[in-house]
């Protein structure tokens, strides 16, 4: 083996190590934390993306530059998954015993171990699920006691939940005061919109409504406080009219940016951060941050 080879396994090893020992000390904020995992699989020289959620880091990730894809290697986040992550560790203090609910997450028994050893974590599912340690839970009907969650993260379920009203009534109930929800849907245009024929996501659940900016007054009627969260880009071409070429009917990109008001976004990541955690295209990723007052 050359030297510099041998060199480099040796930093790497140390590296690993180092992690491990960083990660089951449990100081500081561990949501932040690099996950030992990542360590194992991280590239030292010529790191262009780094995971906001496990801290892989790497030359490149897996995949287009695309909310549904960028994947990373070791914890399976997609970039709409890191923006919504991003967007918690960006506008929240770490609490190790915060109660945080997760609705569907995407990713699989690791991340849910980990995320128990960040915080007082909860993954729910509509559905009956194959996953341990996951309760069932309706978003109109919440089987939660009034006040008892910190932070709710909700990637991409809003939509295909019929009553949204109610479901925002509910989220208001079981949050406490001070708390936070995260709430991820697709934008595909500026104003609400029913679906005009039968719309379906990958897993065949149905769509009920395409929602627009609008949503932030919806939210702002049940009580709520609410800041649009959004990357420089989508802000930036919301005020100086850039916008971009999207194919397909999943969504009007122009109508998207023409309907968008730049003073009522709240930029969460620069360029170079959504460059290195993949936030890109801007327009796909905009999150709501919902803020329960005290
Ligand atoms: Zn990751």
């Amino acid at each position: 083996m050359r030297l510099a080879d041998s060199i480099l396994t040796q930093v790497h090893t140390g590296h690993r190590k180092l992690t491990e020992r960083t990660w089951s000390k449990g100081s500081g904020d561990r949501r932040t934390r690099t996950w030992p995992e990542a360590a194992e699989k991280s590239q030292l020289r010529g790191v262009t993306s780094v995971c906001n959620i496990c801290g892989w880091r790497g030359r490149g990730f897996e995949g287009v530059k695309h909310s549904e894809s960028a994947l990373c290697p070791v914890c399976g986040s997609i970039s709409r998954d890191r923006f919504l992550y991003w967007c918690w560790t960006q506008r929240t203090a770490y609490d190790p015993r915060a109660a945080v609910l997760e609705t569907s997450p995407r990713m699989g028994q690791l991340y849910r171990d980990r995320m128990a050893e960040r915080v007082d974590y909860t993954a729910s599912d509509y559905d009956e699920s194959a996953h341990k340690a996951v309760i069932k839970l309706d978003l109109q009907d919440m089987a939660l006691p009034d006040a008892s969650v910190d932070v709710v993260l909700t990637p991409h379920v809003l939509e295909h939940v019929p009553d949204t009203g109610r479901a925002l009534s509910e989220l208001f109930r079981v949050l406490k005061p001070g708390g936070h929800v995260f709430l991820q849907i697709p934008l595909p245009q500026a104003r609400t919109m029913v679906p005009t024929e039968p719309e379906y996501h990958g897993d065949w659940t149905l769509v009920y409504f395409r929602f627009g900016w609008d949503l932030a007054d919806v939210i702002r009627s049940h009580g709520f406080a609410c800041d649009t969260l959004v990357t420089s880009e989508l802000r930036d071409a919301a005020a100086h009219g850039h916008c971009w070429v999207h194919d397909g009917p999943d969504c009007d990109v122009d109508d998207l940016v023409a309907g968008a008001d730049p003073a009522a976004m709240t930029v969460i990541a620069d360029a170079a951060q959504a460059e290195r955690h993949g936030f890109q295209p801007g327009y796909q990723f905009v999150t709501f941050d919902l803020h329960k007052p005290r």
